[in-house]
């Protein structure tokens, strides 16, 4: 037994080890794939309940030379714990920003641009950016959205107020993405600059099969309403979700039913041809 004991020690040991090894390779092509610029953003559309554009979600993938296009779950967790975080959302934000010209050229100037931000890149360092960003581009009030998770903000609420409220100042606005996944305080929330509330996809998955995850959509809707913010369900794949939705009063949808995570071009070239313009 006390062999067994060692050799299952020796095996865990070396898969540890062989763990470290490819983590620390990801890292090595990381840091390369950010050199070379080898990351992108797709967009996915946001709809009124009228059925009208109001903005798109900036999504990263990386186009690996050998492997495709990767999905964040593929990295982003290693940007994180590496401190690469900061330097992919600086060429994210950049990207996603500097297609608001093209935007404007479609006569599609209201649409905001929203951006993921990781509670890693939730810094002084991000002002810097979007500062940069809102400057450089000349950004107008309203065109960029940071999507924040109810983490980034609930590590340091005082601080995270402080840190919105500047960057509010510079004409950026806010949603909370994931929303009712975290534990936010509700005491927070109506002291925090939010414009709007991200209902998560685990909740819409089955809406209109079970009773609990409905109860949840309709109290996140209610909530928002009162704090008379608006409310973006996520992941609709169905007319029977989209029904549900818009009846109880969600203000904007997004998800495969309306639209996947594209290339700008071919985002741009889909809201022409529903005839919006
Ligand atoms: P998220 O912000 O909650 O984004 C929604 C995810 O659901 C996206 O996955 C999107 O492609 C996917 N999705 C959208 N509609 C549907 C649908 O109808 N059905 C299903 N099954 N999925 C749908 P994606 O692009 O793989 O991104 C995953 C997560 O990675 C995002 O979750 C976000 O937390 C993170 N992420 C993506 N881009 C960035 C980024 O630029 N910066 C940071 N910090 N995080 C990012
Ligand atoms: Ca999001
Ligand atoms: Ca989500
Ligand atoms: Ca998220």
């Amino acid at each position: 037994a006390k062999l067994a004991g060692r050799n299952r020690a020796v095996e865990y040991r070396s898969e540890f080890d062989a763990n470290a090894v490819e983590r620390l390779q990801l890292v090595r092509h990381l840091r390369d794939a950010l050199d070379n610029g080898e990351f992108t953003v797709l967009f996915q559309p946001q709809f009124g309940c009228d059925g009208r554009p109001l903005g798109i979600e900036a999504l990263v993938r990386w186009q690996h030379p050998v492997r495709g296009l990767l999905a964040p779950a593929e990295f982003i967790g290693a940007c994180e714990e590496s401190g690469l975080m900061q330097q992919l959302g600086r060429q994210v934000l950049l990207e996603a920003a500097s297609h608001h010209v093209r935007l404007v050229e479609a006569g599609l100037s209201g649409l905001r641009i929203a951006v993921n931000v990781s509670a890693a890149q939730f810094t002084e360092e991000l002002y810097t950016d979007v500062e940069y960003v809102v400057r450089t581009l000349a950004l107008p009030r309203g065109a960029l959205e940071l999507e924040l998770t109810e983490s980034a903000v609930m590590q340091s609420p005082e601080h995270a107020i402080t840190l919105m409220q500047r960057l509010a100042d510079l004409g950026v606005c806010f949603s909370i993405d994931d929303f009712g996944t975290g534990y936010s305080s509700l005491a927070y929330l109506k002291r925090f600059p939010i414009d709007r509330l991200k209902i998560d996809r685990s909740f819409v998955q089955d809406l209109d099969r079970n009773a609990q995850d409905a109860a949840i959509c309709r109290s996140i809707i209610e909530l928002a309403k009162s704090l008379d913010i608006g409310t973006v369900a996520e992941g609709v794949e169905t007319v029977q979700q989209e029904r549900w939705l818009r009846d109880h009063g969600c203000v904007a949808l997004q998800g495969y039913l309306f639209g996947r995570p594209q290339r700008f071009d071919a985002l741009l070239d889909d809201l022409r041809a529903r005839g919006v313009e």
